[in-house]
Order: C-alpha cells, then sequence, then structure tokens
C-alpha cells in the first residue's frame, strides 16, 4: 500500500502522521500556509511542521485544526500557543462575493485573484487582526 511505502520512506511506521503531511499538500494544490497575518513563533513552528494537524487556508483566512484524519476542519479562533485572537474568517464574504457574480467555488468564472489571499488583501478587506 502507498501509504505504508511513504512511512516506511519516511523513518516512521505511524501512518496518520504521514497521512497528515500529505493532507498539508492538499489534492487540489491549494496553498495552506502562505503568509499567514498570525505569525508568533508557536503558530510560525506548527504550520510549518508537517506533523501538526494544523493548517491556514489564505483564501479564506482561515486557521483550522485537521480533525478526523484530516477529512474536517475544526476552526480556531485563538491561537493554542500565545492565546490571541486570529482575525475573523472571511468564508461567509468569500462565499457572498462570489455569490454577488453569480458564481460558486470551483465554476471556471471565479477570478483567479479568489484563489488566493489576493481577493481580500487587495481589497482591504476585513480589517486586520
Ligand atoms: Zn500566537
Amino acid at each position: 500500500m502507498r501509504l505504508n511505502a511513504l512511512a516506511q520512506q519516511r523513518g516512521s511506521g505511524d501512518r496518520y502522521i504521514t497521512l497528515l503531511s500529505r493532507l498539508k499538500e492538499r489534492p487540489d494544490g491549494e496553498a495552506v500556509s502562505a503568509d499567514p497575518p498570525h505569525g508568533c513563533d508557536g503558530m510560525a513552528r506548527a504550520l510549518e511542521d508537517s506533523r501538526v494537524p494544523l493548517e491556514y487556508l489564505p483564501k479564506y483566512r482561515e486557521y483550522g485544526l485537521l480533525v478526523a484524519g484530516g477529512s474536517a476542519v475544526q476552526i480556531i479562533e485563538h491561537c493554542p500557543w500565545c492565546g490571541l485572537s486570529l482575525p475573523p474568517s472571511l468564508r461567509d464574504e468569500f462565499l457572498d462575493r462570489l455569490g454577488a457574480m453569480g458564481l460558486e467555488p470551483g465554476d471556471p468564472e471565479v477570478p483567479a485573484d479568489f484563489a488566493s489571499d489576493a481577493w481580500w488583501k487587495g481589497r482591504e478587506i476585513g480589517g486586520g487582526p
């Protein structure tokens, strides 16, 4: 089985960790940790560490814990390491903006900047952290 082969190759028998590290490279190729707005040392280390089931999704400005083996994400609102509030998710705003254009996620007509954080960074949306 491919996952077991990868685990052995990485010198680890832990299939779960291997699975999580693979999930950090999402199947759709979407960046999950590019230039996050909250960058304390603990958060920065966690996002770099493929063993930590945490991701930052730039297009929604969301931090989340991967749960159920990575098949679901639990959004977090405070940094687990320093306790500061994280900037609010822009997922609803994202969907509202697409809806106003008559589009849904995955539609080929979705503007390219909606594939990353460019849509909200370029429009000064949502305020700062
Ligand atoms: Zn922090």
